[in-house]
């Protein structure tokens, strides 16, 4: 296959693009790096399967030559990068699903969506099934990203039924593991970089609040197994093993052999307007559709995180 991969210099696009490339397709990377970092792709450059456009998909794509399969994961996707760059986390959502579902109709090219579990808002429903509709403020801080995926989600669901094309949606849980930006603000680098350097951990709230934490490995065979099912509807892919994130701090300053503390901080800033409280996956479907389910134990995938990140602090 020749696979487009929109967001390829990021944390998810570019380990994407490593098993494309292991699995002998031919891969062409897409991204504008507002939020995505070359070096990720670095060792990839010079591989005669491998391409690099750098473009903005919310303007007009073009890719010359023919295209399997495309696969949109440009976005802004921490709750920091969207609300610095709230208006392009809209656009890359909404005509950067336009235009990438465009240019796969153009091609006859299967395609498939990154969403999200933001899509299920702060959940009234615990864990959560596809087909819960969720409990989203369209005009909180987190709205420009929830509503630009549910948006895409509709978007994708209209090219399949109208124009028939092949369209597949992954919505995904929280993900972590190397190449996530140490400062992308999310609380899996906030807390291995306070451990690794010794600062306190800043639990926000009384850290009561759940997530359900996925090695990246994890979640990338669930895609690869996704693109090639049948399945046109979304799928949860995500790690069920719930925790607060009290617990995760623990778990991190375990696994880094950290001396640090533990603070409870009361953010006044848009960081934690509309923060969940809870979020699991229901991943019944992908285990029956799928034969997928998580692998990776928390403790070995952040063992794996640590390390990375020790190098980089
Ligand atoms: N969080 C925290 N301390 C931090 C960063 C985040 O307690 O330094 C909390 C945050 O309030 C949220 C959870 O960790 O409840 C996960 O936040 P993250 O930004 O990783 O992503 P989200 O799952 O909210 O999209």
């Amino acid at each position: 296959m020749r696979v487009l991969i929109t967001g390829a210099a990021g944390f998810l696009g570019s380990h994407l693009c490593d098993r494309y490339i292991a699995e002998g397709h031919t891969v062409v990377g897409m991204d504008n790096l507002i939020t995505g970092n070359m070096d990720n792709l670095a060792h990839l450059f010079g591989h005669e399967r491998f391409s690099f456009i750098k473009h903005d998909v919310s303007n007009y794509i073009h890719v010359s030559g023919e295209l399997d399969a495309v696969l949109h994961f440009a976005s802004p996707a921490s709750p920091i990068d969207y609300l610095e760059h709230p208006i392009p986390t809209l656009k890359v959502g909404s005509l950067g699903t336009h235009n990438t579902l465009g240019l796969a109709k153009h091609k006859g090219a299967r395609y498939l969506l990154a969403s999200t579990s933001e899509v299920y808002g702060d959940p009234q429903v615990n864990p959560q099934p596809e087909t819960y509709w969720g409990h989203v403020n369209p005009i909180g801080p987190r709205g420009v990203y929830d509503e630009a995926k549910r948006f895409a989600e509709a978007m994708t669901l209209a090219y399949q039924r109208f124009h028939g094309l092949e369209t597949r949606i992954v919505r995904i849980f929280n993900t972590y593991g190397p190449r996530m930006r140490l400062n992308d603000g999310r609380v899996v680098p906030n807390f291995i970089h306070q451990a690794l350097t010794g600062q306190p951990l800043t639990v926000y709230g009384d850290g009561s609040q759940t997530r359900s934490f996925q090695y990246y490995t994890d979640l990338i065979e669930g895609i690869y197994r996704l693109l090639v099912s049948d399945e046109k509807l979304p799928v949860n892919i995500g790690n069920p093993s719930e925790m607060s994130i009290l617990d995760f701090a623990h778990a991190v300053i375990e696994v880094s052999g950290s001396n640090s503390e533990i603070v409870f901080v009361q953010p006044k800033d848009e960081r934690v307007t509309d923060d969940p409280k809870v979020r699991r996956p229901d991943i019944t479907k992908a285990r029956e559709i799928l034969g997928w389910e998580p692998k990776v134990k928390l403790a070995d995938g952040l063992a794996q995180t640590v390390d990375y990140f020790r190098d980089r602090v």
